[in-house]
């Protein structure tokens, strides 16, 4: 036999592409169109409703960059299609080949009730079917004109990304607006077609089944009269029923698809585009759920549905049916998908807390599954945290993009630091946004590395981030392989029902100990630093917060603010997004993040202060408060005493070279006349930390200008270049003791100015270093350098309820691939006996090398800390200007002292006027377990909620000293539900989080 393959499938193409396609619509008239652009931002549906319309015409452009056009278009069904499906075409000028990242709409009926959104693969508007004839139409389109940000020439600056640099020119032509005869029989030969034809390319050409669908194609084309395709489309199909019908394989695999729409919090967009990103989706969704009874529909982020509800409540009350009906399934169970390097122990249970009591309390759903498809990377603390909220399963598709590792496994259980094992699956489909064509499911089934051991995998399917979600195509395709033979085997189900199944079939699957390091996005550690830096300071801000407002609600029976803690901790859980905590968001987003920040800032600066000063009572003396989790200067941990004398014996001393020696009775330091730091002596083991001739604190600037992803990622070989930045404008002694002492160096470089501060305080084994830096370069990589005489195989980075470790050597791609990586107030580094720690107030991107020396044969290990990066895609600017930063080094440091030194820098001392001496809510007898949180219970009951953990990895036996009354103690949840007996004296596993739950009902009054 010849073969005429190629020429069949050129003809499919042609024949779907030229023929088909366009005779779904066979007639169709234009509507009228008319437009009203609001002057500013969004108005209230209301308002856009009502506001005056000018006539608009298909062919006219329309929409600058981030405005909002109402739209109406109007007409009549003509009597000649009384008995067809009719259906409006709305082309606001779309681009079909990038579904999402551009213009899109949400249309209303006249009274205002959304019918759904309108996508670039989304256009038609069910009138009628069938139709009667003589309908008038009238419909409104909410369109937003949202900028294109990264195109088909991805990564170039724009000054698209804010609507205060973006301009006002028109983004968009209004195309095809009309009323069309939908001929679902027409639809359904694409599907088929398509279906076939594009299983039939992942076949195996030597295999009959490619053939036996060539060849009924083949026939199919032969039936169609490309002169009356929609007289003979039935004809068509009934000569693809039996390749349609022929059963998968036994063996095939099991793809459990879920409808999705991987839409960002923010990214390419403001916040308050998403808030419409999310209504226009749901609305398209709960719209296909009512169409198509076997789909179902997941969707993320407690924040989104928040959003929903506050925004659009009608579009509300049909997700909130669907949910009821199961078919709409609230996933994940975070406030939203968060970045999980960065955030914060709390701030990661939080994420959990208010995501799931948000679904339990608007649905009475508890969802199991975390669902962090687009997450980059997942810290090695995290596994425990799922467990602690009560879930069970990960799902997450982002480290397939990792730049030099394949991941081994598709499902497997995650082992974290403290040895929790979630039961975790990355989608061999490789994507999170399936649409259901062949060459995924194919790659699908292929890729999957679990073979001859686990049948199933999820395809999450739609379009995301405004492309609409899933389409009725992809309901249509996935129908036709459910059961068919070539194919993987495609159902529609919940992610759970997916999770139960794959843990069924998956009895003893592998194990992944440790973090989950994306090898890619590294950068996302360090750019939008003002970012980056609200969010510490406001985790630090609301354990004060909680901790003061918690002691004052006891002792003082000041009312604890209930209120204005949920609204805060939702708004620092948002920042934490995966675009925007990481930097990777457009100049928009990271403006209005930093003046949130602030507000935040002040806000919980005030209930500090408001509880302080009810603790501190009257007194012209001054009260020290302590929120760090270990006795300091004589005030107790989370308590506070009058002021005592600062203890002196600072001292700073001029050096015949031009520079100074500081001592402080624990450490000297020298710093030369270049404002370098080139000796730091421990002097209770009279040991130096840095490395032999080496300078610290030494600024070092690298080029930095990425293959692609500017604000995401720094490429390996931004090290193959690097400046010292060693030329000095002036050395000064700014503080000469006894309290303290300090020095201060100006330095210029390129546009910029740095002002490096070496400070040492009395009584403290911590060398501080402020960094202020009035930053104006371009794709520049700014790193602070730590040369150490300490040799060591791995370093620990404190993550989320301990530290992990990570190799200083490069023996493998594994570790050469970790390049760049988070820690999030320490690295510590030790021989045995001596270590030393690098603490950071608020910067997470790191690297640590290591030589060998020639001379001595000792071994320099340098820590790096990243400062600063001028990425210049999707913020142009992205940090120019001012910043400060503060990082303490610490010889002679264990780990303990390590997590001492890093909460303490975080967690400053506060002053207050007053007499009073405060004993702590809760006192421990174990160094190493450190109170992570104290609060009043959230269920507002009055209980008191204490969570700690092992901070140093190794077992403790501790004993709680509560210093309140209570009636029982319980062991909690992260969500503060009970789950078992508690008590003051506990034993702990290395890295345990425990929370335990005073309640004190029985015991005289409750606190406010
Ligand atoms: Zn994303």
């Amino acid at each position: 036999m010849h073969d005429d393959r190629s020429l069949v499938e050129s003809r499919l193409k042609r024949v779907l592409e030229e023929r088909i396609r366009p005779a779904v619509y066979p007639e169709s008239v234009p509507l009228e169109v008319s437009i009203w652009t609001a002057p500013d931002e969004p108005v209230p549906v209301a308002e856009g409703l009502t506001a005056p319309r000018t006539p608009i015409a298909a062919g006219e452009q329309w929409g600058a960059p981030w405005g909002t056009s109402w739209l109406t278009v109007a007409g009549t069904v003509p009597q000649a299609w009384a008995g067809r499906t009719v259906e409006a075409l709305i082309d606001l000028g779309f681009d079909a080949n990038m579904p999402g990242f551009q213009c899109e709409g949400l249309v209303y009926r006249p009274d205002g009730t959304p019918v759904k959104g309108l996508n670039p693969r989304n256009q038609w508007v069910r009138i009628a079917a069938p139709a009667a004839g003589g309908e008038e139409v009238l419909l409104h389109v909410e369109a937003a004109s949202n900028p294109v940000i990264l195109d088909y020439h991805p990564f170039l600056p724009t000054e698209l990304g804010d609507r205060e640099t973006a301009g006002d020119r028109p983004q968009y032509r209004l195309e095809r607006i009309d009323l069309a005869v939908f001929d679902e029989t027409v639809w359904q030969l694409v599907v088929d077609l398509e279906v076939l034809g594009e299983l039939m390319a992942e076949l195996p050409v030597e295999g009959a089944r490619r053939w036996e669908i060539l060849r009924a194609v083949e026939r199919a084309l032969d039936v169609v009269d490309l002169q009356d395709v929609n007289g003979t489309a039935a004809a068509a199909r009934r000569e693809l029923e039996a390749v349609l019908a022929s059963p998968a394989e036994p063996s095939a695999h099991l793809i459990s698809a879920v409808g999705h729409a991987h839409i960002d919090s923010a990214w390419l967009w403001p916040l308050r585009e998403t808030v419409r990103k999310v209504a226009r989706t749901a609305a398209n969704m709960t719209a296909l759920l009512e169409d198509q009874p076997d789909f179902v529909y997941a969707m993320s982020q407690a924040q989104q549905y928040a959003w929903i509800k506050e925004h659009r409540p009608e579009v509300y009350a049909r997700v909130k049916k669907a949910v009821a009906e199961g078919r709409f399934v609230p996933a994940g169970g975070m406030w939203v998908e968060s970045d999980t390097n960065m955030p914060g122990s709390e701030a990661m249970a939080r994420q959990f807390v208010h995501g799931k009591r948000f679904f339990l309390e608007e649905f009475g759903v508890e969802n199991e599954e975390v669902w962090l498809p687009d997450t980059f990377g997942f810290a090695g603390g995290l596994p425990q945290i799922i467990k602690a909220a009560g879930s069970t399963w990960l799902l997450t598709q982002k480290i397939s993009w990792s730049q030099v590792n394949t991941f081994p496994h598709h499902t497997f259980l995650w082992e974290g630091i403290d040895g929790t094992r979630i039961f975790t699956h990355f989608p061999p489909v490789d994507t999170y946004n399936c649409s259901m064509q062949g060459k995924e499911i194919a790659h699908a089934a292929r890729n999957f590395k679990d073979k001859g051991r686990a049948r199933h995998s999820i395809a999450p399917t739609g379009w995301g981030d405004g492309g609409g979600g899933t389409t009725r195509e992809m309901v249509a395709k996935a129908a036709r392989l459910r059961d068919l033979e070539g194919s993987a085997r495609v159902r529609w189900e919940r992610p759970a029902e997916f999770f139960a199944k794959a843990e069924r079939e998956y009895s003893d699957p592998p194990v992944w100990t440790g973090e989950l390091y994306l090898e890619l996005h590294r950068a996302t550690l360090t750019s939008q630093a003002r970012t980056k830096q609200g969010n510490r300071a406001c985790e630090n801000l609301l354990r004060e917060a909680e901790l003061w407002s918690a002691t004052a609600a006891v002792r003082a029976r000041l009312p604890y603010p209930y209120e204005e803690l949920d609204r805060i901790w939702k708004t620092v859980l948002l920042h934490q997004f995966h675009d925007i905590l990481p930097g990777s968001s457009i100049a928009w987003v990271h403006r209005e993040a930093e003046r949130t920040y602030t507000a935040v800032t002040e806000e919980l600066a005030a209930i500090i202060d408001r509880a302080q000063r009810a603790l501190a009572g009257e007194g012209d003396g001054t009260v020290v408060f302590n929120a760090a989790p270990h006795d300091r200067g004589g005030v107790p941990a989370g308590g506070a005493r009058p002021a005592a004398p600062a203890g002196g014996g600072c001292t700073v001393a001029a050096r015949p070279d031009g520079g100074y020696l500081l001592d402080n009775g624990l450490l000297q330091a020298v710093v030369d006349a270049r404002g370098l730091v080139v000796s730091v002596r421990d002097l209770a083991s009279d040991r130096e930390a840095l490395a032999p001739g080496a300078t610290a604190n030494l600024l070092q600037i690298h080029p930095d200008f990425p293959t692609m992803w500017d604000a995401w990622d720094v490429d390996s070989f931004y090290r193959n270049t690097v400046t010292d930045l060693t030329a000095v404008d002036s050395l000064e002694v700014t503080d000469s003791g006894p309290d303290a002492v300090a020095v201060r160096a100006t330095r210029t470089f390129g546009s910029s100015r740095a002002v490096q501060t070496v400070t040492l305080t009395s009584g403290s084994g911590r060398l501080d270093l402020d960094t202020e830096i009035d930053w104006h370069e371009t794709e520049k990589f700014l790193k602070a350098a730590f040369p150490l005489d300490v040799r060591a195989d791995r370093y620990a980075a404190e993550t989320q309820f301990g530290h992990l470790y990570r190799p200083t050597h490069t023996n493998t791609s594994w570790e050469a691939a970790k390049f760049e990586a988070c820690n999030h107030r320490f690295v510590h580094l030790e021989e045995p006996g001596w270590g030393v720690a690098l603490v950071t107030a608020s910067t997470y991107g790191h690297d640590v090398t290591r030589t060998v020396r020639p001379a001595d044969g000792g071994t320099t290990t340098t820590v790096r800390v990243s400062l600063l990066r001028a990425p210049r895609f999707p913020d142009p600017h992205t940090d120019q200007g001012l910043h400060r930063f503060r990082h303490a080094l610490v010889p002679g440091a264990g780990i303990g002292e390590a997590v001492r030194e890093g909460y303490r820098i975080g967690l400053p001392e506060r002053r207050v006027p007053g007499s009073a001496e405060v004993a702590p809510l809760i006192t421990l007898d174990h160094d190493a377990v450190v109170v992570s949180a104290v609060k009043l219970a959230d269920d507002r009951s009055g209980d008191i909620v204490v969570r700690l953990y092992e901070s140093g990895g190794g077992r403790a036996r501790v004993r709680l000293a509560p210093a309140f009354a209570y009636a029982r103690v319980d062991r909690c949840d992260l969500l503060e539900r009970p789950t078992g007996e508690g008590g003051t004296e506990l034993r702990l596993r290395p890295f345990e989080l425990v929370t335990l739950r005073f309640a004190v009902g029985g015991r005289g009054e409750a606190p406010r």
